[in-house]
């Protein structure tokens, strides 16, 4: 079946208002190539072309939305950690280099660096953070940063 140009006066089916059916139909008129007038072949009635509907074809491309899977990961979570929980995990990733026989005893009139390894009576091994002064440092110990007396000066 060679598909060949249309022009008035060929058979082409088309809707009729009338019949409402698909039915044949003459051309009676063309717009740019488009069927704009057609005569029934039935009912012989004259009027708009309405192309048929184009249900037969299973190939017709349906424009169905397709749904975009959320990504849920977008969001980015919020870490509401304990401020004591991260200087606990601090402590752990630290306790590894820690060598406690560098380690200096806890003395409230000790002099004390920042990165010095401290021994605490109570709280364990610890890492000096800061030193304030002049008389004060922040000691990370297992259990998070205390605030220590120390002799700076
Ligand atoms: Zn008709």
């Amino acid at each position: 079946m060679t598909k060949r140009e249309l022009s008035a006066g060929d058979i082409i089916e088309s809707r009729c208002t009338k019949c409402r059916e698909v039915l044949n139909h003459r051309i009676v008129a063309m717009v740019e190539g488009k069927v704009v007038r057609v005569e029934c072949n039935t009912c012989n009635g004259v009027h708009n072309y309405h192309a048929p509907p184009v249900a037969k074809d299973p190939k017709a491309p349906k424009k169905a939305a397709v749904s975009k899977p959320r990504s849920a990961s977008a969001a980015p979570r919020v870490s509401r950690k304990d401020p004591t929980e991260v200087e606990r995990e601090e402590w752990a990733s630290l306790q590894p280099t820690f060598d406690p026989e560098k380690a200096l005893p806890y003395d409230m009139n000790g002099r004390f660096l920042t990165k010095r390894l401290v021994l605490h009576p109570a709280f364990g091994l610890g890492i000096v953070k800061t030193v304030t002064v002049p008389n004060k440092m922040q000691v990370l110990f297992k259990d998070g940063i205390k605030l220590l007396r120390c002799n700076y000066l």
